[in-house]
């Protein structure tokens, strides 16, 4: 029974940071797990392969290389399979059509995709030409995980991410908690993810550690395995690979998102 996941959430919020050390946990536990970035920065790997950037699938399309496994997809970290479907040209071409192709094209040169327990996408954080819908079409993801911290604009993201998912028909799995040090905060997010329907599934402190790991190329799994927020994010894998909980999700009002963060 494969899971493919994707976190959305506002620009700059974690969701790289999460996908990656909650792909390092998973393989920790001993899953096979495959990441496939589908943001332009393709930055989604890059702590699972010690700091290397990979070629991605839509450079090698666009000069005509016929792609195989060998040259897209690259391990990393616990044996995690490591894809960047990288983005259109600044200003022409639609990132969402840019996806679709990209994903058929590995599907064709990977096989072993489909022997996955645990597909991540990893998708940018704003809501622009297709890439919010793409990964979902088709059933590419079939669960997608929101991330917050307790702050209003983040929360609005959420909520508008809630209204998307819910006309586009894919159930949501939770909310995640990423948090910016805001005070009641992990009150706040549980508060929001019960009226919406859903539920908290993680809290994840903020802490200096996450930060000061990525830049040498790592996730904190890999450099920081004793650390604490090591354990919160194995603690939200197991979560995810447990979870069998997902709903339609509603979606709040202006007024009482604003009343939630005040
Ligand atoms: P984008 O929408 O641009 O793709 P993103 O949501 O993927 O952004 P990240 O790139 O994962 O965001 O994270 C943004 C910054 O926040 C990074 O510097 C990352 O190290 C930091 N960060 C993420 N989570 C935490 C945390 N729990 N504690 C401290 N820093 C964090
Ligand atoms: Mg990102």
């Amino acid at each position: 029974n494969q899971k493919r996941i994707a976190i959305y959430g506002k620009g700059g919020i974690g969701k790289s940071s999460t996908a990656s050390n909650v792909a390092a946990a998973c393989a920790d536990e001993g899953y096979k797990v495959m990441i496939i970035g589908c943001d332009p920065k393709s930055d989604s790997s890059i702590t699972l392969l010690g700091g290397k950037r990979i070629p991605t699938i839509l450079d090698l399309l666009r000069q005509n290389i016929d792609v195989r496994e060998k040259d897209i997809v690259f391990e990393g970290y616990g044996g995690v399979k490591c894809v960047e479907v990288g983005g259109p040209e600044p200003g022409i071409g639609c990132a969402g059509r840019g996806i679709i192709v990209a994903i058929q094209k590995l599907q064709k040169a990977c096989p072993s995709m489909s022997d996955m327990d645990l597909i991540i996408y990893d998708v940018p954080g704003d809501i622009v030409c297709g890439g919010f819908v793409a990964p979902i079409r088709k059933g590419l993801v079939t669960e997608a995980y929101i991330l917050t911290s307790g702050e209003y604009m983040p929360l609005y993201a959420a909520n508008n991410i809630c209204k998307g998912l819910a006309k586009i028909d894919t159930p949501l799995s939770g909310i995640i908690c990423n948090s910016r040090s805001v005070t009641r905060e992990e009150e706040i997010v549980r508060r929001f993810s019960e009226e919406i329907g859903s539920r908290l599934v993680a809290f994840i402190p903020k802490e200096q550690i996450v930060q000061d790991c990525e830049r040498d190329g790592f996730s904190v799994l890999e450099k920081a395995p004793r650390s604490d927020i090591a354990h919160v994010y194995r603690n939200l894998a197991k979560a995810i690979m447990f979870n069998d909980q997902s709903i339609l999700p509603g979606s709040l009002d202006d007024e009482r998102l604003r009343e939630l963060t005040r």
